[in-house]
């Protein structure tokens, strides 16, 4: 990729752990998740023991994958591993599509107040797409808006869902972005809305990002209609820098923004709260692909290169992602999705020697 790969530390907002300077080895939630999950979720966590990071994995079932084993998709022993842990690495979940049980993920993030997801989206030299220097990061609320999914039926054939915009919420991801902006040296934050329609709720939101600006001078605030910024992100998205989204046009945008830079397989992302965080790609299951062995692993692995850097091991987590650049800037190696004939396997096996190779050579520098 053209530009160094930036640190994704969200510790601006969440409590950093700095286990080097403890012996301990941290213990981490894995949920390998529906679909692909366990096979992206396979790779990322052989990466991580790969690198030489020692992670004590408390394995545990979600979604359809806990509701086909154990009659439930929210089980008691992953809320207790996650009360435990404050921390997991989280493959894709199933949610059905007008019809079941609520989605786990938007639970997991109410539940534990991961009220920040952070996805940098950044184009990777070797990887075919329509534009070559993209480097943007979505900040999502991650609590309210529709999303949260209050909705209810008044009449047959009439029913409601409501759009709950709260000024704490608002403001309180507006720092995140502003702090995460000022600590990785970015210079711009777009705050994304329909406020000339929903003058309320999404003119509350503008009004608290308009606040919270004003405190970050050396940083330009701007805004723009969802509709139009769309628009512009496909004509030219170097017109962005840091994204400030509600909670749905996050989404959106999120897998907008992702298709400008090789596609789903490409987008790590994690979900910051103040005590704790849960690491996952912004893909979902792709459960076209499920279970042959040929889905991209580079969103899950990058995902783990940020719960590194959350748990205090920065350099490693640098030392995967530029693995990972280094491996997909050869182009020899790519996945189907990237245009290639890889396999899962062999794209992790590639990382993973990159990643010995570097170490080697670190390890043979003079002290
Ligand atoms: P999806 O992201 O699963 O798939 C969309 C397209 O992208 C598919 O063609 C798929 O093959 C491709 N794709 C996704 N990840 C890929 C990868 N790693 N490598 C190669 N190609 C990849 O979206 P969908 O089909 O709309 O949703 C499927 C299910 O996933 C639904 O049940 C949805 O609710 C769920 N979902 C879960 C999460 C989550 O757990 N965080 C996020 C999004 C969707």
């Amino acid at each position: 990729m053209k530009r160094k790969l930036r640190s994704t530390n969200g510790k601006v907002a969440a409590r950093k752990v700095d286990r080097r300077r403890s012996a301990a080895v941290p213990r981490v939630t894995l949920i390998p998740g529906d679909g692909v999950g366990p096979e992206v979720i396979g790779a990322a966590i052989r990466v991580v023991s790969e690198s030489g990071v020692e992670i004590e994995w408390d394995r545990q079932l979600a979604g359809a994958a806990a509701l086909k084993q154990v009659g439930n998709p929210l089980p008691e022993a992953l809320m207790r591993s996650l009360k435990r842990t404050h921390v997991a690495l989280k493959g894709p979940l199933e949610t059905r599509i007008g019809e079941g049980y609520r989605s786990i993920n938007v639970y997991l993030r109410k539940a534990f107040n991961l009220y920040a997801n952070l996805r940098p989206t950044v184009s990777f030299s070797g990887v075919n797409s329509r534009f070559r220097d993209v480097d943007l990061v979505v900040v999502r609320e991650n609590t309210e808006d529709v999303y949260a999914g209050l909705e209810h039926q008044l009449t047959p054939g009439v029913v409601e869902s409501i759009k709950l915009i709260t000024a704490r919420a608002s403001t309180r991801i507006a720092r995140f972005a502003f702090d995460y902006a000022r600590r990785e040296k970015r210079h711009l934050v777009t705050a994304i809305h329909k406020a000339n329609i929903m003058k309320l709720s999404d003119g509350l939101f503008l009004k608290c990002a308009r606040q919270v600006a004003r405190r970050y001078p050396e940083i330009k605030y701007e805004e723009q209609i969802v509709d139009a910024a769309c628009m512009r992100l496909v004509t030219n998205p170097a017109a962005f820098d840091v994204l400030l989204l509600e909670n749905l046009y996050g989404d959106i945008v999120s897998d907008l923004c992702a298709g400008l830079v090789g596609g789903l397989g490409m987008v790590p992302g994690a979900n910051y709260g103040d005590k704790g965080a849960i690491f996952e790609a912004v893909h979902g299951t792709a459960p076209d692909i499920a279970g042959k062995g040929v889905a991209n692993p580079v969103a899950a692995i990058l995902s783990a290169s940020m719960l590194l850097d959350y748990l205090g091991y920065e350099e490693v987590g640098q030392r995967i992602r530029s693995a990972t650049a280094q491996v997909l800037r050869s182009g020899q190696v790519l996945t189907r999705d990237l245009g290639g004939t890889a396999t899962t396997d062999e794209l992790t096996d590639a990382i993973v020697r990159v990643l010995h190779q570097t170490s080697e050579a670190a390890a043979s520098l003079p002290a």
